[in-house]
């Protein structure tokens, strides 16, 4: 349908890229849940150091960790499942305007399918014996004009829980790594052991996410720990200036 989509091109443009990093998550997709751990894991090393910095009691840092996991993780889940589930709306009702557009002026929909594939560069006979062979089946023409008109799988709209959920664990992950030093210690030793942890987990996550990504692993493992050390080193600044005052 030629109307619709002139008037919301940019909406879909701004929806579309996102669409696709959920679709790695409920994939599994393991960018996803690399920048999920990442996430859980800048955030508590910085609120743990933060803390720490300001030399309360191992019992106030493992609160604030504890907090800092929690928080994160259900606002993480829960900001997934929202957008994730106005995102489904969204193209549900869109795909719903081009189903009918289907159904009820195909002679308009083979048209726009016609040149669809000559601006693909097929010869016009072809175009259109192709465009008729698409039409002539309900499923494959709405899969064809979606994907061709605002770039959406309908098969694939990714679900909320499971993109929320994958949030949700990712967070956990990373947020426990700097942690774990105060369930089980406190003082320096626990403060060195939260740096110590969360350097290992931001380069290594860093370096797969290098990989993934088909740079290079170092340097991704590089940034990752430019970053941790940085928001690390701010909050324990802030930490330490607030606590002595
Ligand atoms: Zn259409």
């Amino acid at each position: 349908m030629q109307s619709h989509r002139s008037s919301q091109a940019p909406r879909y443009a701004a929806a579309v890229p996102h669409e696709e990093e959920h679709r790695d998550i409920t994939s599994g997709g393991p960018r996803a849940a690399i920048f999920g751990m990442s996430d859980g894991l800048v955030t508590n090393v910085s609120l743990i150091l933060g803390f720490a910095g300001a030399h309360p009691a191992a019992t106030v840092v493992r609160l604030a960790g504890l907090a800092g996991l929690v928080a994160g993780a259900f606002s993480m889940g829960a900001g997934e499942f929202l957008s994730m589930t106005v995102q489904r709306e969204l193209f549900e009702r869109e795909l719903d305007i081009e189903r009918r557009a289907i159904r009820d002026t195909p002679e308009g929909e083979t048209e726009e399918l016609v040149e669809i594939f000559r601006k693909k560069g097929l010869a016009p006979e072809l175009a259109r014996r192709l465009a008729i062979e698409v039409m002539s089946n309900p499923e494959l023409a709405l899969e064809t004009h979606a994907r061709e008109e605002f770039g959406v799988d309908p098969s694939a709209l990714g679900s909320p829980i499971k993109a929320s959920s994958a949030s949700f664990v990712a967070f956990v992950i990373g947020a426990f790594l700097p942690l774990l030093p105060w369930l089980i210690g406190s003082g320096g030793g626990a403060i060195t052991w939260s740096i110590v942890l969360g350097g290992a987990g931001a380069v290594t996550l860093g370096a797969v996410l290098g990989r993934l990504s088909g740079r290079s692993w170092w340097l991704g493992a590089l940034r990752s720990l430019l970053v941790a050390t940085l928001a690390a080193g701010v909050t324990f600044a802030v930490g330490r200036a607030v606590g002595a005052g």
